[in-house]
């Protein structure tokens, strides 16, 4: 048991999840609350992060499970947390080879859900995903007005920060230092007159951008494809990346676990013993024929396979894995009395039972898996009502 739910409840996962249970959710929560979609929800987004960066190292959990969140802050695993969008980065962290050192230079990635069907993944698909994005705006070519117009800032004298003097009582003056409001701390502006019509002198335009999405047979929920140099344009900067994630939704038949699909089939008594044929729709809309073996019994929970009739492969599409079949037998609910004799000659003999002389009748009731849950509370009450009335009254009680 955990001392906790806190970190669990925030992810809206169970203790005892799995580390994917845990990347899923705060795949799905953080892109949800990132301040760029979100930007009210900021504090939403630092608890997503936390909640994470706990639960998904090992030591930090096993503290946290034991102790809870005061544990955390008393223990020696370091106290503090990440920064929420550093963590965001490292989690999903575009392609582009040799980062770090050219990450100042570069403009920041933007990620992108796309909801995908498990028969997109099987069958492959093209996406088109509409975004908006800023571009170097074409008629200034980035410059924000005329050649030659950008002057230094008449307002912070090119350094970029404001200093204004506020005098608290006689003698005694504050000094607040803050951005410079007219050229938002660049230094320099470009004189309202000689300002471009398009971009209104900011440099970059906001456009509408298609992006075609493959795809491929066989991708993965949380698989990333990565649009290199397609992020946010900003004048002076290497353009970030568009990073989409995949995400799966759940099918109403199949199930997905690794290439495997797993199909739940269910059969009547009558097919589960007298034998079957059964269409099975695939993802891609062929249509098997399972037959069962003749004089074959398929018992309720049995599970078989068909070869090569799973999730293709991704990259190697032509290899799939197994579709596998768990038969779920319907039982009728009762059967007209006349029949029974007729039904036993077919079934192997029932074993002769002996009943003892001393055995007691007793009576089988439907299960209801509440009801003794019911009864102890009733009784615990009851219990309590006895200390009150002394220990006398308790044992009398018990005997009861
Ligand atoms: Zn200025
Ligand atoms: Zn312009």
């Amino acid at each position: 048991m955990v001392k906790e739910t806190k970190f669990y409840d925030i992810l809206g996962v169970k203790p005892g999840c799995n580390q994917d249970d845990l990347k899923k959710a705060y795949r799905k929560l953080a892109l949800k609350y990132h301040p760029d979609k979100n930007p009210n929800e900021g504090e939403r987004f630092k608890q997503i992060s936390q909640a994470y960066e706990v639960l998904s190292d090992p030591e930090k959990k096993r503290i946290y499970d034991q102790g809870g969140e005061q544990a955390l802050k008393e223990g020696g695993a370091g106290g503090g947390f990440s920064s929420p969008m550093d963590l965001f980065d490292m989690f999903f962290g575009g392609g582009g080879g040799g980062r770090g050192r050219r990450r100042e230079r570069k403009g920041k990635d933007v990620v992108h859900q796309l909801s995908v069907t498990l028969e997109e993944l099987y069958k492959g698909a093209v996406r088109k995903l509409a975004l908006q994005k800023n571009v170097i705006c074409d008629k200034c070519e980035g410059r924000g007005g005329k050649k030659g117009s950008v002057e230094q800032c008449p307002t912070c004298q090119g350094r970029g920060m404001q200093i204004q003097v506020q005098q608290l009582r006689p003698g005694m003056i504050q000094q607040i230092q803050s951005v410079c409001s007219e050229c938002r701390g660049q230094g320099e502006r470009i004189n309202p007159k000689d300002r471009c019509k398009q971009c209104q002198g900011k440099k970059v335009v906001r456009d509408r951008k298609i992006l075609e999405v493959n795809i491929d047979k066989g991708m993965v929920d949380g698989q990333k494809i990565i649009f290199n140099g397609e992020g946010d344009q900003e004048p002076e900067l290497e353009p970030g990346d568009i990073i989409i994630v995949l995400d799966e939704r759940e099918h109403p038949q199949f199930k997905r676990s690794g290439n495997d699909l797993i199909l739940r089939l269910e059969i009547l008594l009558v097919e589960a013993l007298c034998g079957f044929q059964k269409v099975i729709k695939t993802l891609d809309e062929r249509d098997l024929v399972i037959t069962s073996l003749p004089g074959e019994i398929i018992k309720h929970g049995d599970v078989k396979c068909i070869l090569n009739e799973g999730m293709p492969q991704y990259k190697n599409p032509f290899e799939a894995g197994r579709l596998i079949v768990q038969f779920w037998v319907q039982f009728p609910d009762s059967l007209p009395p006349e029949i029974i004799p007729t039904l036993e000659q077919a079934l192997p003999p029932r074993p002769e039972i002996m009943i003892p002389d001393q055995a007691e009748e007793v009576t089988l009731l439907p299960f209801d898996p509440e009801q003794e849950a019911r009864r102890r509370s009733q009784r615990n009450a009851y219990d309590e009502d006895d200390e009150m009335g002394g220990p006398g009254q308790r044992v009398q009680c018990a005997s009861n």
